[in-house]
């Protein structure tokens, strides 16, 4: 996630840390009595799942939360779950290789190989990428049909014979994903390098490296905000509340893969909300990196870095999703059909709700463990 370290930590990205007026019973750590505390017991929902809502009457949280249909997709099940640790890896990777090249520099007087030091990024993570996808991805879910496939017979349940393709271009798309987050770094390095105002820093005992490795090393991942002392329920959220990175304890973000989405600014600002309780600090700003890749071309489509200020009003938006989406799992009954119709086409539960998974043709009730698996997203 080098992108995300040098959006939040490079010269000039002070803006990300400016003061942001928040009434003070809308912070995180705000007293048991304000409204942004959840009715103590109640039964969460993960923080994506409290936001990442397509149904206008909150059939789909009902769907999945109450009654755990699954929605098996290659989007969600095999790119949802394989790009965050393949960041995850080539941020741990590109550290090692960084502190290896610099200490070289220092060593020998050399100025740093950056072409090198891209070559051994690029092929260590491309390895360790070919590893989660290939080697140690089965379907992550519990549905009967598909619990413990490999990557292959998932490829070939969703794309029949175009399985072997899917899996060859998905693959393609994730070393593209890895080539451009790695030049990326290799660009910030440069510029750290020629110094602010372009003056050349050459000799290794420069202060440059020192201040590369200060701002990309404030980047934390794999962070779990809830605990005993800080539990998940008093915000009636599920265990386990983790962002997928954290900045110098003041910035938290998530990353979402596919089309970015409205409801991508709900998660990051419940993140905020929760890191704000459980580190006792504000958090003004909340981040997405949003991954989109393509499919067919095998490529990288879109890579980017939303900025959501967490202002009173998205505050009180998540609140009001939260408590909405609380009342729905209490109800104790399926929400119906909705009269629009327009978010079905798009929805991974059209097969539960309609005859076919055709929208506006014969409504279903659903049946627990239908066999019925999303294509949504393939190409
Ligand atoms: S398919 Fe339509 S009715 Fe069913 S959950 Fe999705 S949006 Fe709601």
């Amino acid at each position: 996630m080098f992108s995300v370290a040098i959006e939040l930590g490079a010269v000039g990205t002070l803006r990300h840390y400016r003061p942001l007026p928040v009434s003070p019973d809308l912070r995180g750590y705000a007293g048991e009595q304000s409204q942004i505390r959840a009715a103590v017991g109640t039964e969460g929902v993960s923080i994506t799942g409290l936001s990442a809502r397509y149904c206008p009457t909150g059939r789909d949280i009902y769907l999945e939360k109450v009654l755990k249909l699954e929605t098996p997709s290659w989007p969600r099940s095999v790119i949802g779950k394989v790009v965050d640790p393949v960041l995850v890896d080539l941020h741990t990777i590109g550290m090692d290789q960084l502190d290896d090249a610099f200490e070289k520099s220092v060593r020998t007087g050399r100025a740093v190989s950056f072409r090198d030091l891209e070559t051994n990024i690029i092929t260590a993570a491309e390895d360790a990428a070919r590893r989660r996808l290939l080697s140690e991805w089965t379907y992550p879910g519990k549905h009967p049909d598909f619990r413990n496939l490999t990557l292959d017979d998932f490829a070939e349940r969703m794309a029949g014979e175009g399985g072997a393709d899917l899996i060859a271009n998905t693959l393609a798309a994730i070393v593209d994903l890895i080539r451009h987050e790695t030049k990326l770094l290799i660009a910030y390095l440069r510029r750290c390098r020629r110094g602010r105002f372009g003056l050349g820093y050459f000799t290794p005992s420069s202060n440059w490296m020192a201040e590369a490795r200060a701002a990309l090393t404030r980047l934390q991942t794999g962070v779990t905000l809830d605990n005993k002392r800080y539990p998940a329920r008093v915000f009636g959220v599920r265990n386990g509340v983790c962002p997928d990175f954290l900045y110098a304890v003041t910035l938290v973000g998530d990353l979402k893969t596919g089309p970015y989405e409205q409801f991508h600014e709900g998660v990051a600002i419940g993140y905020a909300i929760f890191a704000e309780f459980a580190l006792a600090r504000r958090i003004n700003t909340a981040f997405i990196l949003s991954i989109d890749l393509d499919l067919t071309a095998g490529k990288l489509r879109s890579h980017r870095i939303y900025r959501i200020r967490a202002d009173d009003q998205q505050r009180q938006r998540w609140i009001t999703q939260r408590d909405s989406a609380l009342t729905i799992l209490r109800s104790g009954s399926v929400p119906p059909h909705p009269s629009d119709l327009q978010r079905c086409s798009r929805c991974p539960y059209s097969h539960h709700c309609w005859e076919g998974g055709y929208p506006g043709t014969t409504p279903l009730l659903p049946a627990p463990h239908s066999p019925a698996a999303s294509t949504a997203g393939l190409p």
